[in-house]
């Protein structure tokens, strides 16, 4: 290698120094120059070995000379690359404390969602679980074994989705009773379970209906239930959701798969119970249907009716919403209009 060579080396070293846009670009011309092996410069400290006298001499005053040029430029360039990261990154990083912040929107449960998860905590405190059964079910569990067999009238009021094609039997359910059933068939007695859930009927919307809606279907099954056990835990409910002012009414009903049946009502909260549009100028709204397992229904699932009694009941959490927030139509709740929602 010549003086030349080295004066060309170098002058490409300080072009690659000078267009290293950072320090990482900067580090490999570092090495592939200054490297302490094999760099292009420093390796030529080992040829200067195999020279003696005045060419070793002059050879090595012009690579001291272009080393040092390289070494200034190296730890030139690096300063600045150096203070331009700093300065790059506290641009990218600058905070104004005093911006005013977004109002941030922070969402909460759909008042039906509040409400079924409220009924749930009274019943988990009277000692009940919550369990989940299918959507889709078939007419056995949703029907016959209900005391409902095929033709029977009560069916009218069932009317429902049913699914054709290879899944023709099957329907959407029109309670959540057919998990009672499921409960009783895999267990045994005692039971005390609620089944929160969805629901379909060929209801025609009004303001108490809709053709979907939710449903809270309860079963209790002990030794020794009785009536006067459903009254006091369905009072018990009521007060829970509407508080101890709200009336509170139980009147006789009938349901095929309870035997007597019950039907509970609470007072209007929009008319105080004078009647209105939204309780059809009764004054009272239906919240449940319940009543005292029907023997037979108790045998459909294996239980035997002469050692077990116990009580069933249905409410629609749609509706206790609606009432306790004195909606005047329970369909405003399916609306998703922010302007309603946003007032829970
Ligand atoms: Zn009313």
């Amino acid at each position: 290698m010549t003086g030349d060579d080295l004066q060309a080396l170098a002058s490409r070293a300080l072009e690659e120094i000078a267009g290293a846009v950072d320090l990482d670009q900067l580090e490999l011309v570092r090495r592939r120059y200054m490297a302490r092996h094999g760099g292009l410069i420093t390796s030529v400290a080992a040829e200067l070995g195999g020279l003696s006298g005045p060419a070793r001499a002059l050879l090595g005053r012009e690579f001291n000379s272009a080393k040092g040029t390289v070494v200034d430029a190296l730890a030139e360039r690096q300063v600045t690359l150096e203070e331009e990261r700093a300065g790059g990154g506290l641009a990218d990083e600058w905070l104004d404390l005093s911006h005013p912040v977004h109002h941030l929107e922070r969402g909460h449960q759909h008042p039906v969602a509040r409400t079924i998860r409220e009924i749930e905590d009274i019943f988990t405190r009277l000692g009940y679980t919550s369990v989940a059964g299918p959507e889709i079910e078939d007419d056995l569990h949703n029907f016959e074994l209900l005391n409902m067999p095929p033709e029977h009238p009560a069916r009218d009021a069932h009317d429902t989705f049913y699914l054709s094609g290879a899944a023709v039997g099957w329907l959407y359910r029109t309670h959540t009773s057919p998990m009672q059933m499921r409960t009783m068939l895999a267990g045994a007695p005692p039971f005390r379970i609620i089944v929160p859930g969805k629901v379909a009927r060929r209801d025609n919307p009004d303001p108490t209906h809709n053709p979907v809606f939710h449903q809270v279907e309860g079963l209790c099954v002990d030794q020794g239930v009785t009536v006067g056990d459903l009254k006091g835990t369905l009072e018990h409910v009521a007060r829970e959701l509407f508080g101890a002012e709200r009336g509170v009414r139980l009147r006789s009903s009938y349901f095929p798969y309870t035997e007597p049946s019950l039907e509970a009502d609470v007072a209007c909260g929009i008319c105080n119970g004078i009647g209105c549009r939204s309780c059809h100028g009764k004054g009272w709204i239906e919240i449940l249907g319940s009543g005292m397992v029907h023997p037979a229904v108790l045998r459909n699932a294996g239980v035997d009716p002469d050692r077990y009694s116990g009580f069933a009941f249905g409410m629609g959490p749609d509706r206790i919403a609606a009432l306790r927030y004195s909606l005047r139509d329970v369909r405003d709740l399916y609306e998703n209009d922010m302007r309603l929602l946003e007032c829970f």
